[in-house]
C-alpha cells in the first residue's frame, strides 16, 4: 500500500528524535474568509497539509514554500485515498517529526470522519489538536439568512446525514419529523426524492418549507426554495451541483431573503451578480 505514504514520509525519516503533531483543522465552507485566525496561523506554519476536496484550495496559498501539499479528496463513491490510508499517512508524517495540518471542509467533527483520525493518532501516541471550523449548515444559514433557531419557529436544529451506506439510508425519521425544529440534511442531494417521499409517507405536511443550498457561501452559491411536496420536482427542473445541503423547517419562511435568492437562481443568473442585485 501507500506509495503516497512512502513518498511524503519515507520509512527512513521515522527515526527522528521527536514526534511531530497533527492539527485537525476546519476550513469552513466555500468562502475562504470563514476560516479561523488559529487555523490560518497553523496553515502558514505547517510542514505538510493533507487536504480534502471541500476545503477551498485558495487556502493552500498561505502555506510556506517547503510545505508538502497532499490531496486526499473524496467524491461520492470515489475516494482518492481510502480512509485507513489517510490515517496511516497522518501518523507517518507526524512520525517524521512534521507539523501536519489535516485540512477538512467545514468542521472536522461534523460528518468529517475526524473522529476516526483522532482515534488512530491517539492509538499511535501522536498528539492531535482539533481546530473547529464553520460547518456547512451554519455557513449556508448565514449566506441565505435562514435563522436556524428563530424562536417563533424552531426550538431545535438537527443535523442528519442523508448519505446511503451499502445502498441504505440510515435516517432517524422520528428525529427528522420533530415538531418545532429545523432539520439540515448533509450529503442528501442525490437522495432528495427518496428523502422527501419518505417524510411525506410518515406524515410530514407537504407544505413544510424546504430549501436546497448548493455551493453555499461561495460566489457560485445557488438556492432553491419550495416545500417538501414540490422540491423534488423543482430540483429536477433546476438541477444543482454538489456540495449541497437540504434544509427543512418553518424558519425558511422567516424572512424573504432565501426566497429572493431562489428566484434569481431559477432564472439562471450568475449568483454573484444576483446577490448584489438583491442587496
Ligand atoms: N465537515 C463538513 C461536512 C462534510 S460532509 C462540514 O462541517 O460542513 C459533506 C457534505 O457537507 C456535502 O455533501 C454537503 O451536504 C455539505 N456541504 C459542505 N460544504 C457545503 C457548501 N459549501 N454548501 C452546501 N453544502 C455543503
Amino acid at each position: 500500500m501507500t506509495n503516497i505514504v512512502n513518498l511524503f514520509a519515507p520509512p527512513e525519516c521515522s527515526a527522528v528524535d521527536s514526534l511531530g503533531e497533527v492539527f485537525l483543522v476546519g476550513a469552513g465552507p466555500g468562502d475562504p474568509e470563514l476560516i479561523t485566525v488559529k487555523a490560518m496561523r497553523l496553515l502558514k506554519d505547517a510542514d505538510a497539509i493533507v487536504y480534502d476536496r471541500l476545503a477551498n484550495p485558495v487556502l493552500l496559498d498561505y502555506a510556506h514554500k517547503h510545505c508538502d501539499l497532499i490531496y486526499v479528496g473524496k467524491k461520492k463513491d470515489q475516494h482518492s485515498l481510502p480512509q485507513d490510508q489517510i490515517c496511516t499517512l497522518l501518523a507517518a508524517l507526524a512520525g517524521c517529526g512534521k507539523k501536519v495540518v489535516r485540512l477538512k471542509g467545514g468542521d472536522p467533527f461534523i460528518f468529517g470522519r475526524g473522529g476516526e483520525e483522532v482515534e488512530h493518532l491517539a492509538a499511535q501516541g501522536i498528539a492531535c489538536t482539533i481546530v473547529p471550523g464553520i460547518t456547512a449548515a451554519i455557513g449556508c444559514a448565514a449566506a441565505t439568512q435562514i435563522p436556524l433557531t428563530h424562536r417563533d419557529h424552531a426550538h431545535a436544529v438537527t443535523f442528519i446525514t442523508g448519505h446511503r451506506q451499502q445502498g441504505k439510508m440510515h435516517i432517524n425519521w422520528d428525529l427528522a419529523l420533530q415538531r418545532d425544529s429545523t432539520v439540515v440534511f448533509y450529503m442528501g442531494l442525490s437522495n432528495l426524492k427518496e428523502i422527501t417521499a419518505e417524510l411525506i409517507a410518515r406524515g410530514c405536511p407537504t407544505n413544510k418549507p424546504f430549501a436546497v443550498v448548493a455551493q453555499g457561501t461561495s460566489n457560485a452559491q445557488q438556492v432553491l426554495v419550495g416545500t417538501v411536496g414540490n422540491i423534488a420536482d423543482k430540483l429536477a427542473q433546476h438541477p444543482l451541483p454538489s456540495p449541497a445541503l437540504l434544509m427543512m423547517g418553518d424558519v425558511i419562511n422567516a424572512n424573504t431573503y432565501a426566497q429572493q435568492l431562489a428566484n434569481l437562481t431559477s432564472t439562471a443568473k450568475p449568483v454573484s451578480s444576483a446577490i448584489l442585485e438583491v442587496i
